[in-house]
Protein backbone atom coordinates (compact mmCIF):
# COMPACT_ATOMS: atom_id res chain seq x y z
CA UNK A 1 0.00 0.00 0.00
CA UNK A 2 0.90 3.13 -0.88
CA UNK A 3 1.14 5.52 2.05
CA UNK A 4 1.44 8.46 0.33
CA UNK A 5 -1.37 8.50 -2.36
CA UNK A 6 -3.88 9.85 -0.74
CA UNK A 7 -2.31 13.03 1.15
CA UNK A 8 -5.00 14.37 3.65
CA UNK A 9 -5.54 17.75 2.55
CA UNK A 10 -7.91 19.41 5.16
CA UNK A 11 -6.08 21.17 7.79
CA UNK A 12 -7.67 22.49 10.72
CA UNK A 13 -5.30 25.00 12.14
CA UNK A 14 -5.02 24.99 16.12
CA UNK A 15 -6.29 27.49 18.24
CA UNK A 16 -4.83 27.79 22.00
CA UNK A 17 -7.71 26.66 24.23
CA UNK A 18 -7.17 29.65 26.21
CA UNK A 19 -7.65 32.43 23.42
CA UNK A 20 -11.32 33.81 23.75
CA UNK A 21 -12.94 36.10 21.35
CA UNK A 22 -11.83 38.89 24.58
CA UNK A 23 -8.46 37.43 24.49
CA UNK A 24 -8.28 37.51 20.50
CA UNK A 25 -9.86 40.98 20.53
CA UNK A 26 -6.85 42.50 22.73
CA UNK A 27 -4.38 40.27 20.82
CA UNK A 28 -5.66 42.85 18.04
CA UNK A 29 -5.11 45.50 19.78
CA UNK A 30 -1.62 45.09 20.81
CA UNK A 31 -0.56 43.91 17.38
CA UNK A 32 -1.85 46.83 16.01
CA UNK A 33 0.15 48.72 18.67
CA UNK A 34 3.32 47.44 18.54
CA UNK A 35 3.48 46.85 14.83
CA UNK A 36 2.55 50.65 14.73
CA UNK A 37 4.48 52.39 17.69
CA UNK A 38 7.36 49.56 18.54
CA UNK A 39 8.46 48.10 15.17
CA UNK A 40 9.46 51.51 13.37
CA UNK A 41 11.80 52.32 16.12
CA UNK A 42 12.91 48.81 16.68
CA UNK A 43 16.55 49.29 14.80
CA UNK A 44 17.20 52.15 16.63
CA UNK A 45 16.52 50.97 19.86
CA UNK A 46 18.71 47.71 19.62
CA UNK A 47 21.64 50.83 18.18
CA UNK A 48 20.42 52.35 21.66
CA UNK A 49 20.71 49.43 23.51
CA UNK A 50 17.28 50.33 25.29
CA UNK A 51 13.85 51.16 23.86
CA UNK A 52 12.42 55.46 24.30
CA UNK A 53 11.36 55.93 28.04
CA UNK A 54 7.79 56.86 26.61
CA UNK A 55 7.28 53.60 24.93
CA UNK A 56 6.42 53.01 28.95
CA UNK A 57 3.93 55.51 28.90
CA UNK A 58 2.53 54.53 25.52
CA UNK A 59 2.56 51.06 26.70
CA UNK A 60 0.85 52.05 29.81
CA UNK A 61 -2.01 53.98 27.52
CA UNK A 62 -2.98 50.88 25.52
CA UNK A 63 -3.64 48.82 28.38
CA UNK A 64 -0.28 46.72 27.78
CA UNK A 65 1.10 46.66 31.00
CA UNK A 66 0.17 44.62 34.32
CA UNK A 67 -2.74 43.15 32.18
CA UNK A 68 -3.62 40.26 34.82
CA UNK A 69 -3.60 42.69 37.84
CA UNK A 70 -6.55 43.60 39.47
CA UNK A 71 -8.41 46.78 38.71
CA UNK A 72 -8.59 47.73 41.96
CA UNK A 73 -5.02 48.07 41.85
CA UNK A 74 -5.13 49.91 38.30
CA UNK A 75 -4.01 46.74 36.26
CA UNK A 76 -6.09 45.40 33.43
CA UNK A 77 -8.44 42.58 35.40
CA UNK A 78 -7.32 39.74 33.05
CA UNK A 79 -5.49 36.69 33.86
CA UNK A 80 -2.40 35.23 32.35
CA UNK A 81 -3.46 34.71 28.85
CA UNK A 82 -3.15 38.40 28.51
CA UNK A 83 0.38 38.63 29.54
CA UNK A 84 1.00 35.43 27.48
CA UNK A 85 -0.87 37.43 24.44
CA UNK A 86 1.23 40.55 24.92
CA UNK A 87 4.47 38.37 25.14
CA UNK A 88 3.69 36.25 21.90
CA UNK A 89 3.13 40.07 20.05
CA UNK A 90 6.28 40.95 20.71
CA UNK A 91 8.36 37.83 20.18
CA UNK A 92 6.33 37.80 16.37
CA UNK A 93 7.45 41.31 15.88
CA UNK A 94 10.92 41.01 17.35
CA UNK A 95 10.63 43.98 19.59
CA UNK A 96 12.54 43.67 22.95
CA UNK A 97 10.65 45.69 25.78
CA UNK A 98 10.98 44.44 28.88
CA UNK A 99 7.32 44.13 29.85
CA UNK A 100 8.03 40.74 31.18
CA UNK A 101 10.10 41.80 34.18
CA UNK A 102 8.05 44.71 34.57
CA UNK A 103 4.89 42.42 35.15
CA UNK A 104 7.21 40.20 36.92
CA UNK A 105 8.22 42.95 39.52
CA UNK A 106 4.44 43.99 40.02
CA UNK A 107 3.62 40.28 40.90
CA UNK A 108 5.96 40.19 43.99
CA UNK A 109 4.09 43.40 45.30
CA UNK A 110 0.55 42.24 44.55
CA UNK A 111 1.25 38.75 46.04
CA UNK A 112 3.23 39.66 49.32
CA UNK A 113 2.72 43.48 49.44
CA UNK A 114 0.68 45.07 52.12
CA UNK A 115 -2.61 46.74 50.68
CA UNK A 116 -0.92 49.83 51.35
CA UNK A 117 1.91 48.76 49.51
CA UNK A 118 -0.26 47.21 46.74
CA UNK A 119 -2.36 50.95 46.51
CA UNK A 120 0.59 52.76 46.27
CA UNK A 121 2.87 50.96 43.30
CA UNK A 122 0.65 49.20 41.13
CA UNK A 123 -1.52 51.76 39.77
CA UNK A 124 1.66 53.75 38.61
CA UNK A 125 3.36 50.98 36.99
CA UNK A 126 -0.11 50.20 34.93
CA UNK A 127 0.33 53.41 33.98
CA UNK A 128 3.92 53.10 32.64
CA UNK A 129 5.46 55.71 35.20
CA UNK A 130 7.11 53.44 37.39
CA UNK A 131 9.51 50.71 35.48
CA UNK A 132 9.89 47.91 37.27
CA UNK A 133 12.76 45.94 37.53
CA UNK A 134 13.59 42.22 39.52
CA UNK A 135 17.68 42.67 41.44
CA UNK A 136 19.00 39.05 43.13
CA UNK A 137 22.25 38.43 40.45
CA UNK A 138 25.11 40.27 42.24
CA UNK A 139 28.55 39.09 40.50
CA UNK A 140 29.10 36.89 43.56
CA UNK A 141 26.02 35.09 43.59
CA UNK A 142 23.87 33.70 40.70
CA UNK A 143 22.13 30.42 40.65
CA UNK A 144 23.55 30.18 44.33
CA UNK A 145 20.82 33.21 45.61
CA UNK A 146 21.13 32.76 49.39
CA UNK A 147 24.69 33.77 48.95
CA UNK A 148 23.93 37.46 48.23
CA UNK A 149 26.38 40.60 49.57
CA UNK A 150 23.90 42.92 49.68
CA UNK A 151 23.01 44.83 53.16
CA UNK A 152 19.95 46.62 54.53
CA UNK A 153 20.92 47.31 57.97
CA UNK A 154 17.94 49.29 59.76
CA UNK A 155 18.62 52.75 61.07
CA UNK A 156 15.51 54.19 63.09
CA UNK A 157 12.71 54.37 60.22
CA UNK A 158 15.35 53.78 57.50
CA UNK A 159 16.93 50.54 55.74
CA UNK A 160 20.88 51.38 54.36
CA UNK A 161 21.62 50.10 51.89
CA UNK A 162 25.29 48.39 50.64
CA UNK A 163 26.07 46.67 47.38
CA UNK A 164 25.47 45.87 44.07
CA UNK A 165 23.70 44.08 41.23
CA UNK A 166 24.33 43.06 37.89
CA UNK A 167 22.87 41.61 35.15
CA UNK A 168 19.54 43.35 35.56
CA UNK A 169 16.89 43.91 32.74
CA UNK A 170 15.66 47.57 32.70
CA UNK A 171 18.22 48.49 34.37
CA UNK A 172 18.74 51.62 32.57
CA UNK A 173 14.67 52.66 32.58
CA UNK A 174 13.73 51.32 35.86
CA UNK A 175 12.92 53.43 38.61
CA UNK A 176 11.30 50.77 40.83
CA UNK A 177 13.26 47.87 41.59
CA UNK A 178 12.35 44.99 44.14
CA UNK A 179 15.63 44.33 45.75
CA UNK A 180 16.69 41.20 47.51
CA UNK A 181 19.26 42.00 50.58
CA UNK A 182 20.88 40.59 53.36
CA UNK A 183 18.77 42.18 56.39
CA UNK A 184 21.11 40.61 58.92
CA UNK A 185 18.35 39.55 61.26
CA UNK A 186 15.92 37.24 60.53
CA UNK A 187 19.09 34.49 60.45
CA UNK A 188 21.91 33.26 58.25
CA UNK A 189 21.57 31.54 54.37
CA UNK A 190 18.00 31.99 53.24
CA UNK A 191 16.34 33.03 56.10
CA UNK A 192 18.46 36.31 56.04
CA UNK A 193 16.90 37.43 53.00
CA UNK A 194 14.21 40.21 52.60
CA UNK A 195 12.96 41.85 49.25
CA UNK A 196 12.61 45.70 49.27
CA UNK A 197 11.20 48.04 47.07
CA UNK A 198 13.11 51.02 45.78
CA UNK A 199 11.59 54.19 44.33
CA UNK A 200 15.01 55.25 42.64
CA UNK A 201 13.97 58.82 41.04
CA UNK A 202 16.29 61.26 43.18
CA UNK A 203 17.82 59.12 45.57
CA UNK A 204 21.22 59.72 47.15
CA UNK A 205 23.68 56.81 46.64
CA UNK A 206 22.23 55.06 44.01
CA UNK A 207 24.16 54.86 40.24
CA UNK A 208 23.49 52.65 37.00
CA UNK A 209 26.49 51.44 35.74
CA UNK A 210 26.97 50.32 32.32
CA UNK A 211 24.82 49.44 29.96
CA UNK A 212 26.34 46.05 29.35
CA UNK A 213 27.00 44.45 26.02
CA UNK A 214 25.42 41.63 25.36
CA UNK A 215 25.48 38.72 22.22
CA UNK A 216 21.56 39.47 21.40
CA UNK A 217 18.85 41.61 22.68
CA UNK A 218 20.19 44.19 22.08
CA UNK A 219 16.94 46.82 22.33
CA UNK A 220 16.63 45.23 26.14
CA UNK A 221 18.80 47.42 28.38
CA UNK A 222 21.16 45.52 31.12
CA UNK A 223 22.72 46.87 33.31
CA UNK A 224 24.67 47.07 36.62
CA UNK A 225 23.04 48.28 39.94
CA UNK A 226 25.37 50.22 42.94
CA UNK A 227 23.88 50.96 46.39
CA UNK A 228 26.07 53.47 48.54
CA UNK A 229 24.19 53.89 51.78
CA UNK A 230 21.29 53.86 49.79
CA UNK A 231 18.25 55.25 53.00
CA UNK A 232 14.30 53.73 52.02
CA UNK A 233 12.10 54.26 54.12
CA UNK A 234 11.40 50.78 56.25
CA UNK A 235 7.91 50.34 55.36
CA UNK A 236 9.21 49.65 51.52
CA UNK A 237 10.37 46.22 53.24
CA UNK A 238 8.04 43.75 51.10
CA UNK A 239 5.34 42.72 53.16
CA UNK A 240 6.16 43.88 56.26
CA UNK A 241 8.61 41.24 57.51
CA UNK A 242 12.14 40.57 57.41
CA UNK A 243 13.31 36.62 56.08
CA UNK A 244 10.71 36.17 53.68
CA UNK A 245 12.43 36.92 50.83
CA UNK A 246 14.12 33.76 49.65
CA UNK A 247 10.76 31.92 49.90
CA UNK A 248 8.78 35.06 48.14
CA UNK A 249 11.69 34.61 45.04
CA UNK A 250 11.29 31.07 45.10
CA UNK A 251 7.37 31.41 44.73
CA UNK A 252 7.46 33.89 41.92
CA UNK A 253 10.25 32.02 40.02
CA UNK A 254 7.49 29.32 38.23
CA UNK A 255 5.62 33.02 36.94
CA UNK A 256 9.19 34.26 35.68
CA UNK A 257 9.90 31.33 33.99
CA UNK A 258 6.58 30.91 32.27
CA UNK A 259 7.48 34.16 30.65
CA UNK A 260 10.59 32.81 29.45
CA UNK A 261 8.20 29.98 28.27
CA UNK A 262 5.80 31.75 26.47
CA UNK A 263 8.60 33.54 24.27
CA UNK A 264 10.73 30.33 23.87
CA UNK A 265 7.44 28.90 22.08
CA UNK A 266 6.39 31.99 20.24
CA UNK A 267 9.91 32.81 19.09
CA UNK A 268 10.64 29.41 17.58
CA UNK A 269 7.18 29.55 15.61
CA UNK A 270 8.00 32.79 14.34
CA UNK A 271 11.42 31.65 13.20
CA UNK A 272 9.47 28.71 11.73
CA UNK A 273 7.15 30.77 9.22
CA UNK A 274 9.70 32.72 8.05
CA UNK A 275 12.24 30.13 7.20
CA UNK A 276 9.49 28.65 5.07
CA UNK A 277 8.91 31.49 3.70
CA UNK A 278 12.42 31.97 2.59
CA UNK A 279 12.55 28.75 1.78
CA UNK A 280 10.14 28.73 -0.76
CA UNK A 281 11.53 32.41 -2.45
CA UNK A 282 14.54 31.50 -2.52
CA UNK A 283 16.20 29.72 -5.41
CA UNK A 284 18.93 27.14 -6.48
CA UNK A 285 20.16 24.83 -9.14
CA UNK A 286 16.82 26.21 -10.71
CA UNK A 287 14.74 25.24 -8.13
CA UNK A 288 13.34 26.56 -5.14
CA UNK A 289 15.04 25.58 -1.32
CA UNK A 290 11.94 23.91 -0.29
CA UNK A 291 11.66 21.86 -2.94
CA UNK A 292 15.22 19.78 -1.73
CA UNK A 293 13.73 17.00 0.62
CA UNK A 294 16.39 17.58 3.19
CA UNK A 295 14.81 21.33 3.15
CA UNK A 296 11.39 20.48 3.27
CA UNK A 297 12.18 17.04 6.30
CA UNK A 298 14.24 19.79 8.37
CA UNK A 299 10.99 22.22 8.10
CA UNK A 300 8.43 19.37 9.16
CA UNK A 301 10.82 18.61 11.74
CA UNK A 302 10.37 21.85 13.05
CA UNK A 303 7.05 22.92 12.56
CA UNK A 304 6.49 19.18 14.27
CA UNK A 305 8.65 20.26 16.96
CA UNK A 306 7.08 23.58 17.78
CA UNK A 307 3.91 22.50 17.39
CA UNK A 308 4.22 19.90 20.06
CA UNK A 309 6.14 22.93 21.77
CA UNK A 310 2.98 24.63 21.76
CA UNK A 311 0.51 22.40 23.02
CA UNK A 312 2.86 21.80 26.05
CA UNK A 313 2.86 25.41 26.59
CA UNK A 314 -0.79 25.96 26.43
CA UNK A 315 -1.51 22.70 29.08
CA UNK A 316 0.87 24.86 31.08
CA UNK A 317 -0.50 28.25 30.97
CA UNK A 318 -3.85 26.68 31.48
CA UNK A 319 -2.41 25.10 34.69
CA UNK A 320 -1.00 28.58 35.80
CA UNK A 321 -4.54 30.18 35.47
CA UNK A 322 -5.73 27.09 37.37
CA UNK A 323 -3.59 27.88 39.79
CA UNK A 324 -2.16 24.52 39.62
CA UNK A 325 1.59 24.94 37.96
CA UNK A 326 3.93 23.03 40.24
CA UNK A 327 7.70 24.30 40.48
CA UNK A 328 8.91 21.34 38.53
CA UNK A 329 6.26 21.35 35.65
CA UNK A 330 7.34 25.53 35.40
CA UNK A 331 10.73 24.47 35.21
CA UNK A 332 10.29 21.38 32.50
CA UNK A 333 8.44 24.28 30.65
CA UNK A 334 11.46 26.84 31.04
CA UNK A 335 14.03 24.53 30.51
CA UNK A 336 12.14 21.98 27.48
CA UNK A 337 11.07 24.98 25.90
CA UNK A 338 14.57 26.97 25.77
CA UNK A 339 16.31 23.70 25.03
CA UNK A 340 14.13 23.43 21.78
CA UNK A 341 14.24 27.09 20.83
CA UNK A 342 18.02 26.88 20.21
CA UNK A 343 18.15 23.88 18.23
CA UNK A 344 15.37 24.70 15.74
CA UNK A 345 16.73 28.44 15.51
CA UNK A 346 20.14 27.04 14.83
CA UNK A 347 18.59 24.84 11.86
CA UNK A 348 16.51 27.41 10.76
CA UNK A 349 20.28 29.94 10.63
CA UNK A 350 21.26 26.73 8.52
CA UNK A 351 18.38 26.40 6.29
CA UNK A 352 19.14 30.39 5.81
CA UNK A 353 22.87 29.82 4.47
CA UNK A 354 24.55 32.90 4.53
CA UNK A 355 22.25 35.12 5.11
CA UNK A 356 21.42 33.43 8.30
CA UNK A 357 24.84 35.00 9.58
CA UNK A 358 23.73 38.55 8.67
CA UNK A 359 22.19 40.71 11.47
CA UNK A 360 20.30 42.21 8.88
CA UNK A 361 17.75 38.67 9.14
CA UNK A 362 15.92 38.53 11.81
CA UNK A 363 16.51 34.91 11.92
CA UNK A 364 20.35 35.62 12.87
CA UNK A 365 18.96 38.25 15.60
CA UNK A 366 16.30 35.27 16.74
CA UNK A 367 19.09 32.64 17.00
CA UNK A 368 21.53 35.57 18.74
CA UNK A 369 19.23 36.66 21.39
CA UNK A 370 17.61 33.10 21.76
CA UNK A 371 20.88 31.65 23.47
CA UNK A 372 20.03 33.81 26.92
CA UNK A 373 17.06 31.92 27.65
CA UNK A 374 18.69 28.78 28.64
CA UNK A 375 20.87 30.70 31.13
CA UNK A 376 18.35 33.65 32.80
CA UNK A 377 15.49 33.01 35.33
CA UNK A 378 17.43 30.44 36.70
CA UNK A 379 19.75 28.29 33.75
CA UNK A 380 18.50 25.29 32.94
CA UNK A 381 20.87 23.11 34.86
CA UNK A 382 19.04 24.39 37.40
CA UNK A 383 15.89 23.95 36.42
CA UNK A 384 17.05 20.10 36.03
CA UNK A 385 17.80 20.30 39.92
CA UNK A 386 14.61 21.34 40.56
CA UNK A 387 13.10 18.53 38.04
CA UNK A 388 15.05 15.97 39.61
CA UNK A 389 13.97 16.47 43.38
CA UNK A 390 10.24 15.62 42.13
CA UNK A 391 11.64 12.34 41.40
C1 LIG B 1 20.57 39.07 29.59
C2 LIG B 1 20.41 38.71 31.03
C3 LIG B 1 19.38 39.30 31.76
C4 LIG B 1 19.26 39.02 33.12
N1 LIG B 1 18.28 39.67 33.85
C5 LIG B 1 18.29 39.55 35.21
C6 LIG B 1 17.42 40.35 36.02
O1 LIG B 1 16.60 41.13 35.52
N2 LIG B 1 17.50 40.22 37.36
C7 LIG B 1 18.37 39.36 37.97
O2 LIG B 1 18.39 39.30 39.19
N3 LIG B 1 19.20 38.58 37.23
C8 LIG B 1 19.19 38.66 35.87
N4 LIG B 1 20.05 37.90 35.12
C9 LIG B 1 20.96 36.96 35.80
C10 LIG B 1 20.65 35.51 35.56
O3 LIG B 1 19.47 35.13 36.21
C11 LIG B 1 21.88 34.71 36.00
O4 LIG B 1 22.89 34.98 35.04
C12 LIG B 1 21.63 33.22 36.11
O5 LIG B 1 20.76 32.94 37.17
C13 LIG B 1 22.92 32.42 36.31
O6 LIG B 1 23.70 32.96 37.32
P1 LIG B 1 25.26 33.27 37.03
O7 LIG B 1 25.33 34.08 35.79
O8 LIG B 1 25.87 33.84 38.26
O9 LIG B 1 25.92 31.87 36.70
P2 LIG B 1 26.48 30.82 37.76
O10 LIG B 1 25.53 30.66 38.87
O11 LIG B 1 27.89 31.20 38.08
O12 LIG B 1 26.49 29.50 36.89
C14 LIG B 1 27.57 29.14 36.01
C15 LIG B 1 27.32 27.71 35.50
O13 LIG B 1 27.33 26.81 36.61
C16 LIG B 1 26.12 26.05 36.62
N5 LIG B 1 25.69 25.78 37.98
C17 LIG B 1 25.63 26.63 39.03
N6 LIG B 1 25.13 26.01 40.10
C18 LIG B 1 24.85 24.74 39.73
C19 LIG B 1 24.30 23.59 40.39
N7 LIG B 1 23.88 23.65 41.65
N8 LIG B 1 24.16 22.45 39.68
C20 LIG B 1 24.54 22.37 38.39
N9 LIG B 1 25.06 23.43 37.71
C21 LIG B 1 25.21 24.59 38.37
C22 LIG B 1 25.11 26.92 35.91
O14 LIG B 1 24.04 26.16 35.42
C23 LIG B 1 25.95 27.54 34.81
O15 LIG B 1 26.06 26.66 33.74
C24 LIG B 1 20.16 38.12 33.74
C25 LIG B 1 21.17 37.52 32.99
C26 LIG B 1 21.31 37.82 31.66
C27 LIG B 1 22.45 37.18 30.90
Amino acid sequence: MNHMAKPQQTTHPYVSPWITEEVQLFRKTVKRFVNEEFLPQEARWREQHRVDPEAWTKAGEVGMLLTDVPEVYGGGGGDYCYEAVVTEELCYAGVHFGHGVHSIAAHYILDYGTEEQKQFWLPRMTKGELIGSIAMTEPVAGSDLQNIKTMAKRQGECLVINGSKTFITNGWHTNLIVLAVKTGEGGVGAKGISLVVVETKDLQGYRVGRMLEKVGMHGQDTCELFFDDVRVPARNLLGGEEGRGFYQMMEQLPYERMGVAVSATAVTEHAVSITIKHSKERTAFGKALIEFQNTRFKLAECKAQAHIMRVFLDNCIQRLIAGKLDTPTAAMAKYWLTERECAIIDECVQLHGGYGYMMEYPITRMWADSRVQRIYAGTNEIMKELIARSL
